[in-house]
């Protein structure tokens, strides 16, 4: 059956690009498009990646990607069929281990947001069988530059899952959301004593469910009690306990609150002056050069509210860092 593809970007009126592939055979034509608008607002939403074919190699694509998309706060599912660890996250041996293992370990989450592959175009076709026979729906089926295949497309768009091909998740997302801020994992947030605190209602549960392990013995191996806060251990270098200068933060997915929210600490948000430290100390801020105090607000507001990271005032077990009054939680809303 003769068979032809056509790939190419069109322009509407807007301006606005689209993606349209084209497959015409004797039978059937079969066409999608995906606008420039319609993958902002999916990748707007998006939390989750899985990496298949995931490696720390220094340089490597799949390193800068992976590195990239943990820097912007995804939760990261390496996945990789010998390697035991990649960007010091434990990878699991294949699609249907994920599967396996979040239908355990995450209920509400059965699939990640992104399947992306990073494998010859050839082996693609059997991780979109692998998608579909564990049952995992992710938002997009995504294959990185250079890596097609139509047979993949054709499974996944049956399943009603959005396909990407021969694209970089990582220059699109960046394209879409452009930082100011972007961690270059220099660890210098991760020194000190006492100062990563552990929320009993949200790190608690999230560090016991990593560690497998009982409060009990999550306090006598890595926590301790200061000031009546739970707060993280240190290590003898005097950083984190958790923070390793080649792997950065060895326990990412399952950090707290207080890591996850920096720089945007309420200190940092109401006073012009602790953001403008903050600048100093944390290069990652510095990609932002031309970023004003109002738009650093804006940008905090958004991230602290959609990612639900402000505390009550009265919660005594949470980092003042995050604590924000009704009034003030009002005022956010409006800055986003
Ligand atoms: S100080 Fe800034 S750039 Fe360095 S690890 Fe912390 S957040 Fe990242
Ligand atoms: S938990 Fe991770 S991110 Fe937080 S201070 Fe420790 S090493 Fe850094």
């Amino acid at each position: 059956m003769k068979k032809y593809t056509f790939y190419t970007i069109i322009y509407t009126k807007k301006g606005e690009a689209a993606r349209l592939l084209c497959r015409t055979d004797c039978r059937t034509i079969a066409m999608f498009t995906l606008f420039d608008s319609q993958l902002k607002e999916v990748l707007r939403n998006t939390k989750s990646i899985a990496i298949v074919g995931a490696k720390d190699k220094e340089g490597q694509p799949v390193d800068r990607v992976g590195r990239y998309m943990l820097s912007r706060g995804f939760t990261v599912y390496p996945i990789h069929p010998v390697r035991k660890n990649v960007w010091g996250l434990e990878t699991f041996k294949s699609i249907p281990e994920l599967a396996e293992y979040l239908k355990i370990h995450s209920p509400q989450e059965s699939s990640p947001d992104i399947i992306c592959l990073f494998r010859a175009s050839e082996y693609c076709y059997e991780h979109a069988i692998e998608t579909k026979e564990s049952g995992m729906k992710p938002k997009i089926f995504w294959l990185q530059e250079g890596i097609k295949n139509e047979d993949a497309a054709k499974c996944v768009q049956e399943l009603g899952i959005r396909y990407v091909e021969d694209l970089c998740v990582k220059i699109e997302y960046e394209r879409f959301f452009p930082k100011n801020f972007e961690c270059d994992l220099c660890g210098v947030c991760c020194e000190g004593k006492n100062g990563i605190v552990v929320d009993n209602h949200t790190d608690l549960p999230r560090l016991l469910n990593y560690f497998h392990c009982t409060e009990e013995e999550l306090d006598a191996q890595y926590t301790h009690i200061h000031n009546n806060k739970r707060v993280i251990n240190s290590g003898n270098d005097g950083n984190c306990l958790f923070y390793d200068k080649e792997k950065a933060c060895t326990i990412h997915t399952a950090r707290p609150d207080i890591c996850r929210a920096w720089p945007y600490f309420r200190g940092n948000i109401i006073d012009n002056l602790s953001y403008d430290m903050a600048k100093s100390d944390c290069k990652g801020l510095r990609h932002g050069k031309d970023l004003t105090h109002e738009d650093f607000k804006k940008e905090a507001a958004h991230y602290l509210l959609s990612e639900k990271l402000t505390k009550n005032k009265s919660d005594s077990s949470s980092a003042n860092a995050l604590k924000y009054s009704d009034d003030e939680i009002n005022l956010m809303k409006e800055w986003k």
